[in-house]
């Protein structure tokens, strides 16, 4: 078969080649949609990612997903969306006229994710969100797009929290871990992007009870799924939303930019990619 009537493919770039679930992802869009059409993954150093990025179309691929160590360089080397450029990273590449562009799509996968678990989450004048590292700056981006009023942003390291709200603007209130206790009363909606409570961390010390009782809690985490702190929100009766629905919303938009069809999260996938999860 010529590379014209190849069917569209698209790859996962990262280094070393770790095991990833988009391919399980993507490859059930394609099935569920009678798509011909394929996601590879391709472990490219990182002094080889220039070249393999100028070459993508070369390579056959109609678009990428790039990740860990090449999500700033993919920034620096592709005509990046908003999003990206307030990330500070791109996670999704696709060809517009010719042009590679990127975005990050962290931001619509947070975002759908608590559209779908937690409708009118958006309510939520305070929001609290634990973390300032990559992932919490696709949050900030989402929730003030979005229009929450005000983020308390607490970091176990202050100086990256006031950094971000340096970046993000006046709704952004950075605060010391210390403060924590006082800001849960008035947190609708909060949020984890540590990594505290993921496989072979530490679980986060939190008492949920502190949180309103219409409070939403998501958590990014989603190894393992249930997280300590999504466990002591959901006894409490608190809404949540977890961080494989967030993984699998941020999905979306590669397949439709790669494919041309915006496909669904459905619980069949969900169920697909919680029985790979169980294997680790
Ligand atoms: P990151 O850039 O390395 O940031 C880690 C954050 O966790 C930092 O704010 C760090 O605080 C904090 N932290 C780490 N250990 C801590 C501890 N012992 N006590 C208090 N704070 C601690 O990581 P990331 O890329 O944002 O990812 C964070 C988590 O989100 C990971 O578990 C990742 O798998 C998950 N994630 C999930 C999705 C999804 O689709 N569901 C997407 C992206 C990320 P300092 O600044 O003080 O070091």
């Amino acid at each position: 078969m010529t590379r014209g009537t190849r069917p569209p493919a698209a790859c996962l770039i990262g280094w070393p080649a770790a095991h990833s679930r988009s391919p399980l992802i993507h490859h059930y869009w394609l099935r569920t949609s009678g798509i011909e059409g394929g996601y590879v993954i391709e472990a490219v150093p990182p002094d080889e990612f220039q070249d393999f990025v100028f070459r993508l179309s070369l390579h056959g691929f109609v678009g990428a997903n790039v990740t860990i160590p090449h999500k700033e360089r993919a920034l620096a080397l592709t005509r990046p969306d908003a999003r990206a450029r307030a990330v500070g990273a791109a996670n999704t590449l696709w060809f517009e006229d010719g042009e590679l562009c990127s975005t990050n799509t962290d931001v619509e996968g947070f975002i759908n994710n608590l559209d779908a678990c937690a409708p009118g989450w958006d309510e939520a004048s305070d929001a609290l969100v634990l973390g300032a590292g990559g992932s919490a700056r696709a949050v900030l981006f989402g929730l003030i797009e979005r229009g929450v009023k005000r983020v308390h942003l607490v970091n176990r390291t202050i100086e990256r929290a006031r950094a971000l709200a340096d970046q993000f603007g006046a709704s952004v209130l950075p605060a010391a871990w210390d403060e924590l206790g006082d800001l849960l009363p008035r947190a609708k909606l909060l949020v984890n992007t540590t990594s505290l409570g993921m496989h072979g961390e530490p679980a986060l010390d939190l008492d949920v009870g502190r949180l309103p009782r219409d409070a939403v809690v998501t958590d990014l985490v989603y190894v393992p799924l249930e997280t300590p702190l999504l466990a002591a929100a959901r006894e409490r009766k608190l809404k949540t939303a977890d961080g494989l629905g967030m993984l699998l919303h941020q999905a979306v938009r590669g397949f439709e930019l790669w494919f041309g069809r915006r496909p669904e999260v459905t619980s069949e996938l969900r169920a697909l990619i919680e029985a790979d999860l169980k294997k680790v």
